[in-house]
């Protein structure tokens, strides 16, 4: 680490924040910089106990939170959202030094990450109502919203800083308090955006930070405790489901942002350099491994040797290296785990008849890196169709009619997202219609947007985050019935 690097991870904190101040632990786990295998710096392991010492902490500051004029949790967020815009170099330097993804994103991901604060500080302002009169006459409706109240927030590696903002600004902005549980391979963004929102003006208890390397044994407990009313989760549909189980002993609310297996369409009548530039974003963005990312290419087939050649020498020019050199798209993965599953889902695919244009073989080390890759031809029946690739692989098959490509994109368990290109209007609203997904880009390659709902049907999740409904996740609707 140069010493740019070495000031940033040091400027982060340590410790728990718990109640609003920072606390050591007796044991400590390690963070890697993906890129070199190097340990970056070691922070707070929590035990069980401390997981219930910051849920204490969260149920002890709900009651004054939810009672915090509206206008002054927006002021608060105002200001988070402009403390992380203005330390968008220390932060961005951070989120690639723990989880490798490219210099140029991760400042990407910090204005994204701040935006869900300014999102969430207008809508804490609009928060509505009613008045009306029964059906039969006499009552009157009066419907008030109240928050949710303690809520747990966990979140996944690969958008460290933005999966947090897309959850704490929602519960700070509806008048939740927290605990936040980010992954274990990178917490260093939440302990800086701990430290962010204590400056801001977060009141003491009202977010709380625990880092585990035990996240069941940490977990558990909090989430079984019955002063915990909500859980916001980011990460595997594997992992998704074994906490709702969890959660239905104690009817928590839930929102589920699980995993996704996303179809990209391309058909004869697209306009392919668009296409292309869709298909790079949605598969190469933070190196494939976004729960967005293009995972089965349908390519029609009379444009599908033009297209594959053509993202095939665009790929191979992608620079390959550690997120911070100048110009480098493709990153690390972020373990050795992720760089094994990879290369398996491609021997797998290869040996079922797929073709590689470029890329196809793991790169020595050090670091967890695997080359761009194309493939074509590859089976609905070989294993990365059915499983989130996680990494710059791109998938390509043909398909000859629209109802063949619809049936082929819907037919997984999955339902994030989808992306379709196309010039025709009536097509392509049709097929958006018909795709199984919670959200689609329609010759477009992104749709992650702090003002638009995020999340997917089926085994992707329940729930939206983000746009006008975000905050209805921590939210409870009161009707109070009024005889006059
Ligand atoms: P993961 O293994 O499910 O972990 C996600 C989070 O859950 C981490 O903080 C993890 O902690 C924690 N966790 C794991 N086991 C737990 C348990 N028993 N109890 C409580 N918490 C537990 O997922 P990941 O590999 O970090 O993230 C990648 C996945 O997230 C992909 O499937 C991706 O599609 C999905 N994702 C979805 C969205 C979306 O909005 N739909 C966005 C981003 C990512 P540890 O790190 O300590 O294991």
């Amino acid at each position: 680490m140069d010493r740019a690097e070495q000031a940033a991870v040091d400027s982060v904190p340590s410790g728990l924040y718990i109640g609003g101040r920072w606390r050591e632990t007796a044991a400590t786990m390690p963070v890697h910089d993906p890129a070199t295998g190097r340990v970056l710096r070691a922070v707070a392991d929590a035990t069980p106990e401390d997981g219930l010492a910051a849920l204490t902490a969260a149920a002890d500051a709900q009651r004054d939170w939810a009672r915090t004029p509206p206008r002054t949790r927006s002021e608060i967020l105002l200001r988070a959202h402009r403390m992380l815009l203005d330390d968008t170099e220390r932060l961005a330097l951070i989120a690639t030094l723990e989880m490798g993804k490219p210099l140029a994103e991760a400042r990407g991901e910090i204005a994204y990450a701040a935006e869900f604060f300014r999102w969430f500080a207008e809508e804490a302002v609009r928060l509505d109502g009613g008045y009306t009169t029964a059906p039969a006459g006499g009552s009157r409706f009066l419907v008030t919203r109240q928050p949710v109240g303690p809520s747990l927030l966990i979140t996944p590696w690969n958008f460290p800083m933005a999966m947090a903002t897309r959850k704490i600004g929602p519960a700070l902005a509806a008048g939740c308090t927290s605990v936040v549980k980010p992954a274990e391979q990178t917490p260093l963004c939440t302990l800086a955006l701990a430290e962010i929102l204590h400056a801001a003006g977060v009141p003491a208890g009202v977010v709380n930070v625990v880092t585990t390397s035990d996240p069941g044994a940490l977990m558990t407990p909090m989430i079984l405790d019955e002063r915990s009313r909500k859980l916001s989760f980011t990460g595997s549909t594997a992992v998704g489901k074994a906490l709702l189980e969890q959660c239905a002993r104690t009817v928590m609310r839930t929102s589920m942002e699980l995993g996704g297996n996303a179809p990209f369409l391309v058909f004869d009548d697209a306009d392919l350099d668009a296409a292309l530039e869709g298909v790079l974003a949605a598969k190469m963005r933070n190196i494939g491994q976004a729960c967005t990312a293009a995972n089965r290419i349908f390519v029609q087939r009379s444009v599908i040797d033009e297209f594959a050649a053509r993202l095939a020498e665009r790929m191979a020019a992608l620079p390959m290296g550690r997120g911070t050199e100048p110009g480098v798209v493709v990153g690390p993965l972020i373990d050795a785990a992720a760089v094994t599953k990879v290369t398996e889902l491609v021997a797998d695919a290869r040996a079922r008849g797929a073709r590689v244009l470029t890329g196809g073989d793991p790169v020595d080390g050090p670091g967890n890196f695997y080359p761009a890759t194309v493939l074509v031809d590859v089976p609905d029946d070989a294993r990365m169709c059915g499983t989130e690739i996680f990494g710059p692989v791109a998938a390509l098959a043909p398909f000859d009619t629209e109802d063949e490509a619809l049936a082929r994109a819907n037919d997984t368990p999955y339902g994030l997202v989808a992306y379709v290109y196309t010039e025709s209007l009536r097509r392509g609203l049709r097929v958006c219609e018909a795709l199984e997904t919670g959200m689609v880009g329609l010759n477009q390659g992104v749709v992650s947007n702090p003002a638009a709902p995020f999340g997917g049907v089926k085994e992707s999740g329940l729930g939206r985050e983000g746009g006008p409904t975000g905050i209805d996740e921590f939210l409870e609707t009161k009707y109070i019935g009024v005889q006059l």
